[in-house]
């Protein structure tokens, strides 16, 4: 029951107007929060409903010393109504529910009658009309399982090929990134053993962009790929799928709590060839043996967050987005330093960045002095022309945000809500076909073994006679 008091709690806390929502969800304790954030997201979802069912129950007044508020109530009967009933084992919180079962269920149900709706679905809130646009997007994680296997595991439940809108049971392959399915924009997946064990990933389509685009070798055992800013790892898990899990992928993450939500999910994601590192990337040595190796490098640093429809924005009215230009100067300043840090690792051919922001201070602007930089024009960086950036993607960069630098055509934008996915954007730097690439410099160790082989050589070998006269 612990649960549902936990749950109720943060909605007193969303009602006494402590916080915004995610900001409330991220205080709760790590081992329950998905459990209990996604029982706080449905009930808000549904409130409006589920308390007209509740005052016309007579639940609270006939119930109130088993059910001391009118927020645990609302989780309670959420559960009962709208899932598969309470998750706790029985009690006199739990029986005071059971005894209004029938009363809670015809009250639902008349409520349905008098809205003109069928299924329960439909009674959710839904009143950012973008979010309603973007389909649930589920990626196959590869490393556990097919497409194919995944296709046959939704159909044997109910789901068909017809699209995501077409109705709650909708789905179809998406047509520009492998393994992702989309799915209708009201279901949830937490509860669904696929997701549950790690073999699909809920991540938008258009954060799918960035690993697909950077295109890190694959099957490949002497791969080294990193990416630069990890956490929670929905990026990591793509790259590893993509790499066969094969080869080495170095994960970084600077935030120590965050690190560890990213170590969590590589392993229910059986990331086998990943190494995470509890690290600042603007401290790693671009000579360092391990790292300087890498071929290819994923920025997908921290940003306004801008482009994110905010599936939970519309729960709570208050909740307005400031745009703060001071802000934004800094986030481009980050931003650029770390594209620059990327260039200067010595056998790096590829390097990805990308924000899910819509800002063009964050995306062109960033690349445009980043293409202007010092570390661009030693190391022979341009952009990746558009048919190696996702060709078919028809929203490409801002022209005007240029400055003069770079062919706008190279980029990736996507439109919040206007081509199904959230706010994105994406940039890739490549080396010039002329660039020579650095001999590989012998590690440490293997320069040293090399110095004792020469040392025993010389030792070994006969000593020249001393001509003597
Ligand atoms: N790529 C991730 C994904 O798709 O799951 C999301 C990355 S999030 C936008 C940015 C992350 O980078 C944050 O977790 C932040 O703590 C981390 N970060 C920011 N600056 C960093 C740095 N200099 N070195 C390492 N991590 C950094």
């Amino acid at each position: 029951m612990n649960f549902y008091f936990e749950a109720s709690e943060v909605l007193n806390r969303l009602d006494a107007k402590e916080g915004s929502i995610k900001g409330i969800l991220a205080t709760l304790p790590e081992n329950n929060r998905a459990r209990t954030t996604a029982l706080v997201i449905e009930t808000l979802k549904y409130k409006s409903v589920l308390s007209d069912v509740i005052q016309a129950s007579k639940l609270l007044t006939e119930e109130k010393k088993k059910i001391t508020s009118f927020n645990l109530a609302l989780v309670l009967v959420h559960d009962t109504l709208l899932v598969n009933g309470i998750q706790a084992g029985d009690g006199p919180i739990k029986q005071a529910i059971l005894r209004h079962k029938t009363r809670l269920r015809s009250e639902l149900q008349r409520i349905k009658i008098k809205r003109g709706v069928k299924s329960n679905l439909e009674l959710a809130q839904t009143s950012d009309d973008r979010a309603a646009k973007i389909p649930r997007y589920v990626r196959v994680n590869t490393s556990m399982w097919s497409t194919e296997e995944a296709m046959q595991f939704y159909t044997k439940r109910g789901f068909q090929l017809q699209g995501p809108f077409a109705s709650s049971k909708g789905f179809e392959i998406d047509e520009h990134i492998p393994d992702l399915l989309a799915f209708n924009p009201a279901l949830q997946f937490r509860d669904d053993p696929s997701y549950k064990t790690g073999k699909i990933i809920l991540q938008d389509k258009a954060s799918c962009f960035s690993a697909f685009v950077l295109s890190p070798p694959c099957n490949d055992p002497n791969a080294v790929v990193i990416d630069a800013t990890a956490a929670p790892g929905n990026k990591t898990s793509h790259l590893s799928a993509l790499m066969g899990n094969k080869g080495k992928l170095y994960a970084f993450e600077r935030d120590k709590r965050r690190f560890s939500t990213l170590k969590m999910m590589l392993s229910k994601a059986a990331c086998r060839n990943v190494e995470a590192v509890n690290a600042d990337f603007l401290t790693i040595d671009p000579s360092h043996p391990k790292y300087s190796l890498a071929t290819h490098i994923l920025l997908d640093p921290s940003c306004s967050g801008s482009g994110i429809v905010n599936r939970l924005d519309y729960l709570l009215e208050d909740e307005v987005e400031v745009v703060d230009e001071d802000r934004l100067n800094k986030l481009a300043a980050f931003q650029l330093m770390i594209i620059k840090h990327a260039m200067k690792f010595p056998r790096v051919q590829r390097i990805v960045y990308s924000t899910c922001s819509i800002h063009a201070s964050e995306n062109e602007h960033v690349v445009s002095r980043a293409l202007q930089s010092d570390e661009a024009k030693s190391g022979s960086f341009k952009l990746a022309p558009r048919n190696d950036v996702l060709p078919k993607w028809n929203r490409r960069g801002q022209a005007e945000g240029m400055i003069g630098t770079g062919d706008a055509d190279s980029l990736v934008r996507c439109s919040p809500g206007e081509d199904g996915t959230n706010g994105f954007f994406v940039s890739c730097f490549v080396r010039e076909p002329n660039f020579v690439l650095p001999q590989a410099e012998p590690s440490k160790k293997r320069k040293a073994d090399t110095e004792e082989a020469a040392l025993e050589k010389r030792k070994k070998k006969p000593k020249k006679k001393v001509k003597t006269e």
